[in-house]
């Protein structure tokens, strides 16, 4: 018998380590290679049997071990899926019928609104809004309600308890995207949503070299919807990226302390100058989320925001750094730093989102503050 990530008791290092990995066997790996197949060897009589691989689309042990895996850490079932985005196209599409209504986040990731606005609307659904840190309306007649918290760009939190509460009461489904926290910094499902939903690109397989969705849920017929819409619409991650993420899992409690760590240097050396603005980590005493992150979340993650002004002053910023890379996404181990403006997000000029890596804290804050410097 070996520690598996179900047991209880075990802190996120240990849970990490042991997700969804097989039972030891002399002469194998700990993690298993990735399985490339298209279609597998039939039996040539009685083809396929529900027990067996038969197709790629459908079945794959490299992508259910990372399923066992990412399931384990967020508590529930768990289907992956080629991105963010298709996990939660599979959440929209699958959930939601014409007529139905959706509640957004309003200052969540900007490509899931585009979505529903170009999509789920010319389909008959409804679309409505709400900023994260609320007000939010009434959710009678809300078929789903999908928060993101802390919301992407912008940072705010939401309590999650309070509003699943709020939302089952009045008859409506409740997703978390949970790609900000990763399941190490909340566990959605546990706080009662329905659903989580999230990008696997960012922190959680956090090297900046593949794309991944999921969705993990305790309801079987959530899970069933989506797996049938999976196999119809095709969106699988590939054996690779699979194998890729999984292998990555393990050093997530690791990679997150560190750049939750650096995130917590940069936001107070940031707070502290008056050539910055808007300084945002839900982790600041003083930053409008924190009451709730501090009551609902179990770490804080390695993002950061803030606000340089202008265009023109962030280039010269990334320019003057060292460590900082210009680049979109977050959770990888190189610090990086994004103006959202230039996505067409709708976001100020000077917006910057920084994702802070896995350097050591005081080089990055040397960096960091000696760049803002040379373009004060
Ligand atoms: C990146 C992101 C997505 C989309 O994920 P992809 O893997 O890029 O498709 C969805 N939600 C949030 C909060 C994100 O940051």
């Amino acid at each position: 018998m070996t520690a598996t990530s179900r047991d209880p008791g075990y802190g996120d290092g240990t849970r990490c380590v042991a997700a969804g990995l097989p039972e030891p066997v002399p002469g194998q790996p700990f993690l298993p290679g990735p399985v490339f197949a298209a279609p597998y060897h039939l039996d040539p009589v009685t083809g396929p049997a529900p027990d067996r691989d038969g197709y790629g689309r459908d079945d794959n042990p490299t992508r259910r071990r990372l399923e066992s895996a990412v399931g384990d850490l967020e508590g529930g079932d768990c289907l992956v899926f080629a991105s963010g985005q298709a996990a939660i196209s599979a959440l929209l599409m699958t959930a939601l019928r014409p007529g139905d209504t959706v509640l957004l986040p309003a200052d969540g990731y900007y490509t899931v609104r585009a979505l529903a606005i170009e999509i789920l609307e010319p389909l008959g659904v409804s679309v409505r809004l709400a900023p994260t840190a609320g007000p939010y309306p009434d959710f009678a007649g809300v078929r789903l309600v999908l928060l993101e918290t802390p919301a992407n760009p912008g940072l705010d939190v939401c309590d999650i308890a309070a509003l699943a509460a709020a939302a089952h009461d009045a008859g409506a489904l409740v997703a978390v995207d949970n790609t900000a926290a990763t399941p190490l910094g909340q566990r959605p499902l546990e706080l009662a949503a329905d659903v989580v939903v999230a990008s696997g690109t960012k922190a959680l397989a956090g090297h900046s070299d593949l794309l991944l969705g999921y969705l993990a849920t305790r309801s079987a017929s959530a899970l069933a919807a989506a797996k049938r819409w999976r196999k119809l619409t095709g969106g699988v991650p590939g054996a690779f990226d699979c194998w890729l993420a999984h292998r990555s899992l393990a050093t997530l409690d690791l990679r997150l302390a560190r750049q939750s760590a650096n995130a917590a240097a940069v936001a107070t050396a940031l707070a502290g100058r008056r050539d910055v603005t808007g300084v945002r980590w839900p982790g600041l005493p003083d930053d409008p989320s924190y009451a709730v992150a501090a009551a609902q979340m179990r770490r804080i993650p390695g993002i950061v925001s803030f606000d340089l002004g202008d265009a023109e002053r962030v280039g010269r910023f990334l320019t003057a750094s060292k460590l900082v890379s210009a680049a979109t996404s977050f959770g990888g181990p190189h610090t990086t730093a994004d103006r959202r403006a230039q996505w067409g997000d709708d976001t100020s000029p000077g917006f910057v989102r920084l994702s802070c890596g896995i350097e050591d804290t005081a080089d990055l804050v040397t960096d960091v503050t000696g760049a803002l410097d040379a373009v004060s």
